[in-house]
């Protein structure tokens, strides 16, 4: 069972929706942005934002996708690769502004693989970042520019963030490893 439950449903409807008004708040509208979910729980919930998004400005925002995953090395525990499976970028990226979309932000080391694979794919004029839960222990000078939730964990708990598209339900636990 969970130690916490951070964020119910609602909480988790009411959070993005919250990021989709700063996202217009900063980018003054949503012209010439696009979304990039980072692999399996960054999808949906960059096409809630993109639906949100639509909602708001009437702005058809594209959006696409990154699987990256991390792996462990097996001669040393701490420093885990990420290594880009996929990109599913189906829009030029130049002239836009990306913002990246993943659920929770650990250490960094994905969105920096994500940052250098967007920049590869296509030279975009920014890149912002998104996230539901930001968990803390960065090993990386990266921030998030959107946080659904800023989440202070210990390096031995993990949070289960849960959607209905991929879980049947939305919520955000926090769970012992
Ligand atoms: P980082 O690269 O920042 O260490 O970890 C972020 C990536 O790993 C994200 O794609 C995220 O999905 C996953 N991740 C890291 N820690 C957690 C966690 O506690 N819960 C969940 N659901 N995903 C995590
Ligand atoms: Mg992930």
């Amino acid at each position: 069972t969970p130690k916490a439950v951070i964020l119910d449903s609602a909480e988790v409807r009411r959070a993005l929706t919250r990021i989709a008004h700063e996202i217009i708040e900063r980018n003054k509208g949503a012209q010439g942005l696009a979304l990039i979910g980072v692999h399996t729980r960054g999808l949906p919930l960059a096409a809630r934002l993109a639906a949100k998004l639509s909602e708001l400005e009437g702005v058809e925002v594209p959006t696409g996708s990154l699987d990256i995953t991390l792996y462990r090395d097996d001669l040393s525990e701490v420093a885990r690769q990420p290594i880009i499976r996929e990109t599913e970028v189906p829009f030029d990226l130049a002239e836009r502004r990306v913002i990246l979309v993943d659920d929770v932000l650990f250490t960094g080391r994905t969105v920096r693989a994500a940052l250098d694979a967007l920049i590869d794919i296509g030279r975009p004029t920014g890149i912002q970042l998104a996230v539901l839960v930001d968990r803390g222990h960065r090993e990386l000078p990266i921030r998030a520019d959107y946080v659904g939730k800023n989440l202070p964990t210990a390096h031995d708990e993990v949070v289960k963030v849960k959607l209905s598209e991929t879980d049947g339900a939305d919520s955000v636990e926090l769970w012992d490893r």
